[in-house]
């Protein structure tokens, strides 16, 4: 089987927030020969062609054309996220205390705190600033040296190992800058962007600066930040890029961002971009509103993100016949109240997709007695009216500052998302 998962390495490394994810994306698509869309203009599409467009720098739609458009047309949709939980800088960047300049942070989505502590961070994101002419100019930064929050040490809280490890968001997660408290934060974003114009704002996060790597005896792991969700935008990238336009279906790879804190912005699953763009593009090949509604019903969406594989020390927290393992197969993640969009006929048609590639699937239903997490699948099945189904890879540290995810199972995932889009 072909090896993607250096591919992904290489591609979470450069994707070190939402927009860099975008960015690199865009570079590959630009290469591909792909058109970049521009929702501020009206678009002109032709049958066999390829596509993408972008909302607000950190959600991006893919498309291929089909080589002819009719009412027979359907949709093949794969959607996932771009963002990841993290720390965000406040928008007064800066606090100084005891002679130390102290980064104020906001935590972003689920973080599991514990993991930030006694990590190399690193910060990047958007500046945005005012030029000499009034108008307003992005830059994506990444500043150059490293910050941490340091933990307290053992001699000083003695009891933590068996007390546990209690956070205080807003009074300990304060990542230590340097020891010069006069420095102006502004100041060090003009130095990296090389500009004298004025700071208006910025939408900065942090990231872990340890690159992605293999691990295990047979190197079976990949050990990496971000594996929720970029793992599932790059298996289903290498599938969509260059895939052959197909004769009657169009094929869909929709990133979003916010899905960490629930999706309801404007570049968010929950918001109107994939509907708009699916509008526009049958718009554009003379189908109308009731054929538009036609095609959704004959396509199918598959939301693609990370999964629980079962823990060796905490099996207890999984139902005891829904046990996902790292490297068996895409997970399909069902749960009777519909925090996953998947019913029994989206998994049928998903099974069908697996076996074709000769792919071994597993399936995840949550325990009874404990909650349930929830993904972009319901809200995109509600809106758009498609069929759809939840899956993705079994994985361990799910929302830690390095995740663990299984390397077979990422190459097992681009030859199913390859399958479903050839098909
Ligand atoms: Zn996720």
């Amino acid at each position: 089987m072909a090896d993607y998962s250096k591919n992904l390495i290489s591609f979470v490394n450069k994707s070190t927030t939402a927009f860099h994810a975008v960015e690199e994306l865009k570079n590959e698509l630009n290469n591909l020969n792909y058109e970049q869309l521009n929702e501020t203009e009206s678009w002109k599409l032709k049958p066999n062609s390829k596509y993408f467009v972008i909302r607000e720098d950190a959600s991006i739609i893919i498309f291929t054309s089909p080589k002819k458009v009719s009412n027979k047309t359907s949709f093949k949709f794969i959607g996932a996220h771009t963002d990841s939980p993290c720390l965000k800088v406040k928008s007064n960047p800066t606090s100084s205390k005891e002679g130390y300049q102290l980064l104020n942070i906001e935590i972003y989505g689920g973080v599991l705190l514990t993991s930030w502590f006694d990590k190399d961070l690193l910060i990047g994101g958007r500046v945005f600033t005012e030029n000499k002419k009034g108008e307003i100019e992005k830059h994506l930064v990444t500043l150059p040296f490293k910050v941490r929050v340091p933990r307290l040490a053992i001699h000083l809280d003695r009891e933590v190992n068996s007390n546990g490890f209690k956070v205080n968001p807003q009074t300990q997660m304060m990542p230590i800058l340097g020891l010069d408290d006069k420095v102006d934060f502004n100041k060090v974003l003009q130095k990296e962007m090389k500009t004298k114009n004025e700071v208006l704002s910025t939408d900065l996060f942090l990231f872990d600066s340890e690159a992605s790597a293999f691990g295990g005896m047979k190197e079976e792991f990949i050990f990496s930040p971000r594996m929720d969700n970029l793992a599932m935008v790059h298996a289903s990238f290498e599938a969509i890029k260059t895939q052959k336009n197909s004769n009657d279906h169009f094929q869909v790879a929709a990133y979003f961002h916010n899905e960490e804190i629930g999706s309801n912005t404007q570049n968010g699953a929950d918001s109107n971009f994939l509907e708009a763009t699916t509008k526009r593009i049958v718009a554009n090949f003379g189908l109308t509103e009731v054929e538009l509604l036609q095609t959704m019903a004959k396509s199918y969406f598959i939301s693609a993100d990370m999964a629980h594989a079962v823990h060796p020390c905490y099996i207890e927290v999984h139902d005891p016949n829904h046990k996902p393992l790292m490297n068996r197969g895409p997970v399909i993640k069902s749960n009777a109240n519909m925090r996953y969009a998947t019913d029994g006929k989206t998994i049928a048609q998903f099974k069908q997709i697996c076996n074709k590639a000769k792919v071994p699937f597993q399936d995840f239903c949550g325990r009874n007695d404990m909650g349930c997490g929830s993904t972009i699948g319901p809200m995109t099945a509600s809106k758009l009216g498609v069929p759809a189904i939840d899956i993705g890879n079994p994985m361990l540290s799910m929302h830690s500052i390095r995740e663990m995810a299984g390397r077979e199972d990422h190459n097992m995932m681009v030859k199913v998302f390859d399958q479903f889009y050839k098909d």
